[in-house]
């Protein structure tokens, strides 16, 4: 529900590890249309804070597609890999409040001795009252604790995470100097005033955390609604590291009519003849977030892609 005091706005946060494949094409179309539908504003978000990840150009080209598919952003293009000074001042303030503690356990001594949650190992509290081991390299963890934590999303429903048994002390700065995602995305939510994130489902398990780092920071948090991911047919996301057909601009018209369909709207056949324009009012007049399948993926295949 949007407040009336707050106006609406969305935004569409692609990493450029690859150029866009349908999967991030529908996740585009999805926030596009819950925030124009809304007469909310749209922001666009480089998420380029892994830079051993990212692919030469992907950033680039990830804009000239969405510019052919008739995507319009408003304002400037926020960019991760230029807001590390932001995001350690924000590091800072958890330390000072006492929310976070370093770590310099390695990755292998952590999943040798963690147990499976939610979204990967439990890190089992082991430098929670002080280092362990002998070595300077540390990371910095966000500690949580029993609580459950209850959130609503918008088109999956209710979860409840009990943060301490199935996500454990997260990591906020790797050892590497690496700002976490999930750090750089609840403070670029807040400083972009973002009300409403819409994205994949494969995102779901991280709004918990996402939540909680609000929590802590005094920050409002945002409205979730997590789409479907669109699984192909050997049931895996499709995503950019599994290579992933990348969408051409050849035949934008067909492939936001797939987009539309797979987000459960019932579209002619013959919209794809239609202008770019037309059928982006189309959608807009079609869209209902509640068309679209509470489930967490989707078999989708795309066969048209040249
Ligand atoms: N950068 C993430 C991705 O491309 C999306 C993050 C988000 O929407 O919070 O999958």
């Amino acid at each position: 529900m949007t407040d009336i005091n707050k106006p609406y706005i969305g935004r569409y946060a692609p990493s450029p590890t690859g150029p866009l494949h349908f999967g991030s094409l529908v996740a585009a179309v999805a926030s596009y249309l819950d925030a124009r539908s809304h007469d909310g504003r749209w922001l666009l978000r480089m998420e380029d804070l892994d830079k051993p990840r990212e692919m030469p150009g992907a950033a680039d080209d990830i804009l000239h597609m969405l510019e052919a598919y008739g995507f319009e952003w408003d304002g400037s293009i926020l960019y991760q890999s230029e807001r590390h000074d932001r995001y350690q001042s924000v590091l800072d303030r958890l330390i000072a409040a006492d929310w976070v503690y370093p770590c310099n356990c390695s990755r292998r001594e952590v999943t040798e001795i963690a147990r499976a949650g939610i979204d990967g190992p439990v890190y089992p509290g082991t430098c929670r009252n002080g280092l362990s081991h002998k070595r300077a390299a540390r990371a910095w963890r966000f500690k949580t604790d029993a609580a459950h934590l209850v959130f609503k999303d918008q088109i999956q429903g209710m979860f409840d995470h009990r943060m301490q048994q199935d996500v454990g002390d997260f990591i906020l700065k790797r050892a590497d100097g690496q700002f976490a995602y999930q750090l750089a995305v609840v403070v670029d939510d807040a400083d972009q005033g973002i009300t409403h994130v819409v994205r994949g489902a494969d995102l779901l398990n991280s709004s918990s955390r996402q939540i909680l780092l609000q929590y802590g920071l005094h920050l409002p948090s945002p409205h979730y609604a997590h789409i479907p991911v669109v699984a192909g047919p050997d049931g895996q996301k499709l995503s950019k590291q599994t290579h992933a057909h990348p969408i051409g601009n050849q035949n934008a018209a067909e492939m936001l009519c797939f987009a539309y369909r797979f987000l459960g709207m019932n579209v002619p056949d013959e919209l794809a003849q239609q202008s770019l324009s037309a059928i982006w009012l189309w959608g807009l007049q079609h869209w209902e977030i509640d068309k679209v399948a509470k489930q967490l993926s989707i078999e989708f295949p795309v066969t048209t892609i040249p």
